[in-house]
């Protein structure tokens, strides 16, 4: 079954901007509270940058690869390299193929996962992005097993993700800023799992049109 095109992930990371740059004031509030008050800032920068740098008529490998890139060399704080890790190892692995079908971007999600988890060493229930990203790719595997196309996959994933971010607020923070709060960071949405349910939302959205 078709996977992601080129000019679908290019519309995916449009729209991401789109609704990073919508939320970044929510995003801020939600780092203000249990971080230092940039991350809506440093994601719309991020997106803004990686928009600017979607390359014309590329795969959807290289798409993700630039604006991986670029996020990385635009976006402050933790969540840059992690963001940038994100797209560039989804990016990587679907460079690395002919013609990826819908399973693919699935194991491009997880490549982008494990990335995230390499270079973050948080695990879930560390109250971070993992915590959205974790289950969202669960849910387009599970998705993906039971016969789904890719915008019900990414359906899936985006809801999963917004669940995930939700399941973050009671926990107690050990990775990032946040984890400096210990027990106060209790009762707080994460941000970095807010703006993560985003981005999935976003990616769901383009695929359906
Ligand atoms: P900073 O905390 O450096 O100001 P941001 O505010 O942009 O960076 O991003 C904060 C978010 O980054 C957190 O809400 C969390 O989701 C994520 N984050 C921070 N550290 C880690 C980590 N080690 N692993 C995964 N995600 C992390
Ligand atoms: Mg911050
Ligand atoms: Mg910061």
């Amino acid at each position: 079954m078709i996977g992601l095109t080129g000019s679908a992930a290019d519309r995916w990371i449009r729209r991401a901007a789109e609704l990073v740059s919508a939320d970044a004031e929510r995003l801020t509030a939600l780092d203000a509270a249990i971080g230092d008050g940039d991350h809506g800032h440093n994601l719309d920068r991020g997106f803004a940058a990686a928009v600017a740098a979607l390359p014309a008529d590329a795969p959807a490998g290289k798409v993700l690869i630039a604006a991986g890139r670029a996020i990385v060399s635009r976006t402050g704080g933790a969540s840059g390299p992690l963001y940038g890790t994100m797209l560039r190892r989804a990016g990587r692995y679907l460079d690395d193929l002919d013609d990826p079908d819908v399973a693919d971007f699935g194991a491009a999600l997880r490549a982008a996962l494990d990335g995230v988890r390499e270079l973050g060493q948080a695990a879930e229930g560390d109250k971070t992005m993992v915590d959205a990203l974790a289950p969202a790719v669960e849910a387009y595997e599970e998705a993906l097993a039971g016969g789904a196309p890719l915008p019900g996959c990414a359906r899936a994933a985006a809801d999963a993700a917004e669940a995930g971010a939700d399941a973050t607020v009671p926990m107690q923070a050990r990775k990032g800023r946040a984890s400096y709060l210990g027990e106060r960071s209790v009762g707080h949405l994460d941000p970095g799992a807010a703006s993560t349910a985003l981005v999935l939302r976003a990616l769901a959205e383009t695929l359906e049109g």
